[in-house]
Parts: C-alpha cells; sequence; structure tokens
C-alpha cells in the first residue's frame, strides 16, 4: 500500500532528511586514512541521538530476522551495500559508502554517499561521478505523469553505457513513518512501466552501481553484499518528494560536499 504525503508531512521528512544530512557532514570531517569504521559508527550514532532522533538501522532485521548491529553501514571497496562496522581502518585509495537512517518526530530519513579516502584511481573516481550523475538522473525522472519505471531506465542507461552494473537484488523504496514503504524502486527497469508517479510520493532512490560485474556474494555476517569479481561498488542516495513542481529533495549532500572541498 503507498501511502502520498501532506505538505506538513513532507515537511517532517524534510527534517528528518536534513539531520542525515549533518550526520554524513559530521562524518566527512572524520573520513581519512587511519579512522576505523566503528569509531564512524559511534560518532554518527551520538551525533543522531544528541539531536533527539534514533538511528534506524540500529536493530533493523533481515529476511532472517538478524538484527542490524550498527547505526550506519559501512561498505569499503568492492562492498556494495550493508557493511557492518568494525575495527577495519581507512587505508588511502578506498572508496567508503557510508548509508545512513534515523527517526525524528516518527517520520524517516535514509541517504548515502560513497566517499574517498585520500587520493583514489581515476576509475574508482569515474564510478562514484557516474553513479551520483545517475542518482540525480533518476531524481529528474520522478516527475508526475511519469512512473516509476522511468526513473529506473534513467539511471540504469547512464551506468550501463558506462559499462558499468546495476544491482537487481536491492532498490529504492517509498519511504515515511517506516524507512521501507511501497513502491520498490529499482535502479532499472523500462519507461511507462510500474506505479504511477503521484503528488506526494516520497521515495528513496538509491542507485547500487559495480565497476565490473553486477553478480553479488552475501557475506557469512548475513548481511555484507559484496561484488562476486573484487571490483568496487559505489552507492548514493536521496529521499526525495514528488510535488506539484518536480522532484525536491528532502535530504542534502550539500554539508558533507563543502566539508570534502575544506579538507582537500
Ligand atoms: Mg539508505
Ligand atoms: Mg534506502
Amino acid at each position: 500500500m503507498i501511502f502520498l504525503k501532506t505538505e506538513d508531512e513532507i515537511e517532517l521528512l524534510r527534517e528528518s532528511n536534513q539531520l542525515v544530512g549533518k550526520t554524513l557532514a559530521e562524518l566527512a570531517r572524520y573520513i581519512s586514512p587511519g579512522v576505523t569504521t566503528i569509531q564512524l559508527d559511534q560518532i554518527a550514532e551520538s551525533f543522531i541521538r544528541d539531536h533527539g532522533a534514533e538511528p534506524t538501522f540500529k536493530g533493523f532485521p533481515n529476511q532472517n530476522g538478524k538484527p542490524f548491529p550498527a547505526s550506519i553501514c559501512t561498505s569499503i571497496n568492492e562492498v556494495v551495500v550493508h557493511g557492518i562496522p568494525d575495527n577495519q581502518t581507512l587505508i588511502e585509495g578506498d572508496v567508503v559508502s557510508i548509508d545512513c537512517g534515523v527517526r525524528l518526530n516518527g517520520f524517516c530519513g535514509d541517504s548515502a554517499y560513497t566517499f574517498a579516502v585520500g587520493e583514489i584511481s581515476p576509475e574508482k573516481q569515474q564510478l562514484l561521478d557516474i553513479t551520483k550523475k545517475a542518482l540525480y538522473n533518476g531524481i529528474n525522472a520522478a516527475r508526475v505523469g511519469n512512473r516509476i519505471g522511468d526513473i529506473g531506465h534513467a539511471v540504469q542507461s547512464l551506468c550501463e553505457e558506462n559499462g558499468y552494473g546495476v544491482l537487481r537484488e536491492f532498490t529504492g523504496h517509498g519511504i515515511g513513518k517506516e524507512m521501507h514503504e511501497d513502491p520498490f524502486v529499482p535502479n532499472f527497469g523500462k519507461k511507462g512501466t510500474r506505479e504511477q508517479l503521484l503528488v506526494g510520493l516520497c521515495i528513496a532512490i538509491e542507485p547500487m552501481v559495480t565497476l565490473g560485474n553486477r553478480t553479488i556474494k552475501l557475506l557469512a555476517d548475513d548481511w555484507t553484499v559484496a561484488t562476486k569479481d573484487g571490483k568496487p561498488a559505489a552507492h548514493f542516495e536521496h529521499t526525495i518528494a514528488i510535488t506539484h513542481s518536480g522532484p525536491t529533495i528532502l535530504s542534502s549532500f550539500e554539508e558533507l560536499e563543502k566539508i570534502i572541498r575544506e579538507k582537500a
């Protein structure tokens, strides 16, 4: 069942998603060679709770009922999504995708960004650039009169034109009082297919893109999703609302990208 949101509900979703943006910006200050992902998790959890919100990922069950043990997902290099923070140290040349979710005033925020750790190779940089561009192409297709398939088509076509793989097993989603609501928002599809996009529909669009083959494997922890060929992957996610005047991005990369520029 799809819940269309009122303008007031969209404002609450904006507040939740802005807090996610601020949390990712706080993490951007610390993402450098030598930091461990569990340190990043602790920074994120404190930041979220200090702002009166809850980390929605913590305790979130997978298909087998196994709860996610941390407040953020930290996915390094060949890990695509759902990496579990641990004592692994980030090293120069890594890419790390941070996915963050909060619940504030009863509404959820969900956004993800793939960060470069120090200097990265040109091929990794291009993967990040194209994946982020695919996200914005998907957002641009999220207009009244279009359908869910138009979003997927926009994301998939740019990624595949560049020779990248697009995961089929994981998708974006509706978002509201629950982090995952209907409809599914695949990163692949055909124009003019699937659900209609209506005013008040709020969705997370989140391309998960691989440098090599799109085949994935689930690691023994039952959460971590990695590429089978060991090549790196990227993941960018925004939560948006569909309005009369077009797609409105409720989350934000502005603060975190300001911090990345300041560090450079
Ligand atoms: Mg997410
Ligand atoms: Mg999501």
